[in-house]
Order: C-alpha cells, then structure tokens, then sequence
C-alpha cells in the first residue's frame, strides 16, 4: 500500500479493517511479555484493537513504551481496586434522554456511538466501549434531537462517545445537520480520538463536510509527543485548515506521561501543529485503571513546571472529573498566600511574593508593594 492509499477514503477502511484485536495477530507483530500475554488471556473481559497505524509507532523492544501501555493491556488491569466505579464520572446519572448527558445548564455531552477506532486501556467510558459494538439509532437520536430542541437554554452540544469520527460521513453530516437545524445551539464541537489512532480517517470529504457546520470546535486526545507522527501533523493541519479550533484533552497517567518534560513536551509539540491545550484530567477512577493513576500533587507540580515557564497557551487547565457526577473541577497551584487589610498577598510563578493593593482607600507605600526578591 503506497502513501496516496493511505489518506484515501480506502485507506482508513483498510486501518480499520487492519486492526489488531486478539493475541494471535498481535503476538506475531511484537514480542510479548508475560503480563501483557496474561491480560490477553482474559481478552472476553478487556476488549483490544490497535489500528496499524498506532503499532507503527509503539516501541517494539521496550514494554515501557508510553504508547504500547496505552494500547496493550497488562495483568495490572486485571486488578480492581475498592476506590474504581463503572461510571466514574456519573453520567448515567444525568442522562436525560439515551446518549445525552445534560449535567451543565447551557451545554450537552450527546454519546453518539461507543465505537472507536483504537481502545485505550485507560478508557473512561469503558462501561461503554467494552460492550457489544453499537451506535445510538435513528430514534434515540432524534430523541436527543427534540430534548435539545425544547431546551432553549442548551447553546453548546458536544458530540462524543466512543468515536464519533469512525462513523461514515453521511452519519457524521447527518448529526452535525440536525444540530445545526435547532435555532439556539450556537457551538457544535466534537471529541475524538481519531487524528491520533487513525489520522487516514481525516480526508478531504470528511473536512468538506465537518466546515459546513461552523462553528465547529474539535477536542483531540493525546497524551504523549510520541502520538504526533506526521500523519497525525497532516491531520491536524487539514482540520486546522478549514478554519476548526482545536484543542487538546491529555490524561494523566503514571508511567506515560506523569512528568514535567513529557508534559512540557508535549504541549509544545501540540502548538506547533496548530493545537490549543484545553484539559488535563486527573485519570478517573474506571475499573482496572488504578495503576495509571498518580497524585493530584503530581498534577499540581506540572502545572506549576507550565505556568510562566512557557507560553500561555501552551498551559492547559488540570481537572478532576469528580467522582459520581460533580463535573469538572480545576485544581491549580497555589498562588494566592493571604488576603488581609485590603491586600492580596500573592506569589509568582518564581515563587517571589507580591502584593496587589485591592482596596483602593488604602494606601500602600511603594516599598509596601514591591517586596523584596527572595521573600518568601
Ligand atoms: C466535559 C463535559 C462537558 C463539556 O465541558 P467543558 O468544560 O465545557 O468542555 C459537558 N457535559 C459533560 C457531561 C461533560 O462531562
Ligand atoms: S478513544 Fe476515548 S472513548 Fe475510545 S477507548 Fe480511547 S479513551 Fe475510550
């Protein structure tokens, strides 16, 4: 297969098609160690499919690789820790209708499909993805579709799943046509997975057709700068291209990228491929996932590694999706010390204290404000 039939409409079906989903294929294209063979033994209960695509770029000799951990189950997954929940982040609890979680007043989460391209072994939704393969009908679809139409105050829909972007083009338009028909919804967005685990699937009909729905934003999983090969970069700049913003969502996740160069890293090869770092989450609590987990702390001291070392943009908001349904909730460092007689006393990203006269009846000598270098 040569270059121009991978990013043809045959390409992403034959990644697809190609797809690595049991031990026996997957054994003849890497060695195996014994806990990955373990896991796989139990493969009714850990569902895998690697696209060609991904194995290409997974270190064959080295079972450390921060891809082949995302993309090839260990025995550690087996294990279920007494803190994981099947839907950790509740949103079966606020789904209104089927597929659609409305937890937010103005926006909603619609669950298109739970069908993706690769399966991530860290999966948040893997109460989904790990189900028989399906997408939402025609009915229950249209059923979102009324729901959202008689709540006026819904203005953003967010289409997720699984994969939204594995479904045909004519699904896709259909969705993105019928969202765009309800007068109050002013933003459409998308999140995927797809530019990083099957970048051939982004063509230029699928482009054609995402640009006629603007505004339209796409949310793209990445965790490690490895992930950016240059199918990917070819992928986000056609995406980029037809004028859609794209952001980026990254879990933490121990042993992939739970430190302060990976991260850096990463977000800078992100914004040189026309990707804003939107979200890092803390990893859910979903059943077999414990050993991926690291502490908030960990999570707090990369922000602090990001923040005025780097540029802005390339500082992504941490999140803790809070456990049964309390939605996302930003932890940042620190940097607020007191507030006190009108003053915030307030510390910089070089750990130097400032003071920021608040109330404009006080007054603060000079000397007051700028506080020496070095106090801490
Ligand atoms: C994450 C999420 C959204 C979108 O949240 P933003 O912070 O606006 O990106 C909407 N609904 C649900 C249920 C979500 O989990
Ligand atoms: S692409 Fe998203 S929904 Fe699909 S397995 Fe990965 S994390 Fe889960």
């Amino acid at each position: 297969m040569n270059d121009e039939n991978l990013s043809s409409e045959n390409g992403w079906h034959h990644q697809l098609k190609s797809r690595i989903n049991n031990v026996e294929k997957l054994s003849k294209l890497i060695s195996l160690s014994d806990s990955e063979l373990k896991a796989l033994g139990n493969s009714s209960r850990l569902k895998m499919s690697i696209t060609p695509h991904f194995l290409s770029l997974i270190d064959k000799n080295n079972t450390n690789c921060p891809l082949r951990k995302q993309a090839i189950p260990t025995s550690q997954e087996l294990n279920i820790s007494e803190d994981d929940l099947s839907d950790p982040c509740g949103e079966e609890r606020d789904m209104v209708v089927n597929g659609l979680v409305h937890r937010y007043p103005d926006r909603v989460l619609l669950l298109v499909t739970n069908l993706c391209a690769m399966y991530c072994r860290h999966c948040t939704r893997r109460r989904l993805t790990n189900k028989k393969e399906t997408s939402l009908s025609q009915e229950h679809l249209d059923n979102a579709y009324s729901y959202i139409k008689k709540n006026k105050k819904i203005r953003d829909v967010l289409i997720s799943g699984g994969d939204p972007l594995i479904l045909s083009d004519e699904k896709i338009e259909s969705i993105l046509k019928s969202l765009r028909a309800i007068e109050h919804i002013e933003i459409i967005r998308i999140g995927t997975r797809i530019p990083v685990v099957l970048p051939q699937r982004i063509t230029p009909q699928l482009v054609s057709t995402l640009k006629k729905y603007h505004p339209l934003y796409i949310s793209i999983h990445f965790n490690h700068s490895k992930e950016i090969s240059k199918e990917t970069k070819i992928a986000c700049e056609m995406l980029a291209d037809a004028g859609i913003p794209l952001g980026s969502q990254t879990v933490l996740l121990k042993g992939i990228n739970d430190n302060t160069k990976v991260m850096m890293n990463l977000m800078h090869e992100l914004l040189k491929i026309r990707v804003r770092p939107y979200y890092i989450y803390q990893c859910d609590l979903a059943p077999g996932t414990a050993h991926f987990r690291t502490t908030v702390a960990t999570g707090i001291k990369i922000i602090e590694s990001l923040r005025g070392y780097t540029t802005g943009y390339a500082v992504p908001e941490y999140v803790i999706d809070a456990p049964g349904g309390g939605g996302k909730v930003p932890i940042s460092p620190e940097y607020i010390i007191s507030k006190s007689k009108g003053n915030i006393i307030i510390k910089n990203w070089k750990n130097e204290i400032y003071v920021y006269p608040e109330n404009k009846q006080t007054r603060v000598s000079r000397e007051e404000i700028f506080i020496e270098k070095g106090v801490r």
